[in-house]
């Protein structure tokens, strides 16, 4: 179907009701292309696990069907999660880099891997290539992680406020001592 301003309307309604975790479990290579597709009618509303059945039924709503349940065919709906990798096993051959949809990981050849896991949507699309199976998936809990990131921007803070005021110290301690070398030495003329 050519694009029209109708069908460019509803796939970006529909599109705006997908989960964005681009993981292709839906049949299509990321959420936009099963939106387009579901605006075609060449794809069913229940093909998105990570959607689940709530994402099923907003589907159901747009576009005046009745909801139907997940189709298991595509995957399971599982709880939301964020990749993680094991630092000191990766060997840097980049494959998750590349695997990644979304630009989630950092790295360069030969160095360690890490993601970035406020930018990672869970889509397992890392795991597979990985040689070495250093990348696991651990569980989001919003509230927790955000807990859990304030508490450790805090932490660094504090520890870079104590490893500033020692540094410091330190300089003056130095600046001391010259001087005091300084004196000496004048007096010793
Ligand atoms: S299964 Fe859902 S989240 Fe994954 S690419 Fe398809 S529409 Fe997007
Ligand atoms: S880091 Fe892995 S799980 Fe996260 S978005 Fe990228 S490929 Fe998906
Ligand atoms: S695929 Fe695995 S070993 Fe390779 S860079 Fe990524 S995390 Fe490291």
């Amino acid at each position: 179907m050519p694009a029209s301003p109708e069908n460019s309307t509803l796939i970006d309604q529909i599109d705006a009701l997908l989960p964005q975790t681009q993981c292709g479990q839906c049949s299509f290579n990321g959420c936009r292309p099963y939106a387009e597709a579901i605006a075609l009618g060449v794809a069913d509303i229940n093909q998105c696990p990570p959607g689940g059945e709530q994402g099923i039924r907003d589907l159901a709503d747009l576009l005046g069907v009745a909801p139907k349940p997940l189709n298991i065919k595509f995957g399971q709906h599982k709880p939301a999660s964020v990749a993680f990798i094991i630092e000191q096993d990766c060997i840097g051959c980049v494959k998750c880099i590349v695997a990644c949809p979304v630009d989630a990981i950092v790295g360069a050849a030969k160095f360690m891997h890490t993601v970035i896991s406020s930018e990672c949507t869970g889509c397992e699309l890392c795991l597979a290539p990985c040689p070495v199976d250093c990348i696991i998936m651990k569980p989001v809990d919003n509230n927790t992680e955000r807990a859990q990131k304030s508490a450790q921007a805090k932490r660094r803070y504090e520890a870079r406020c104590s490893r500033k005021e020692k540094q410091d110290a330190e300089k003056v301690e130095r600046m001391q001592q010259k001087k005091q070398l300084l004196l000496k030495m004048q007096a010793g003329k």
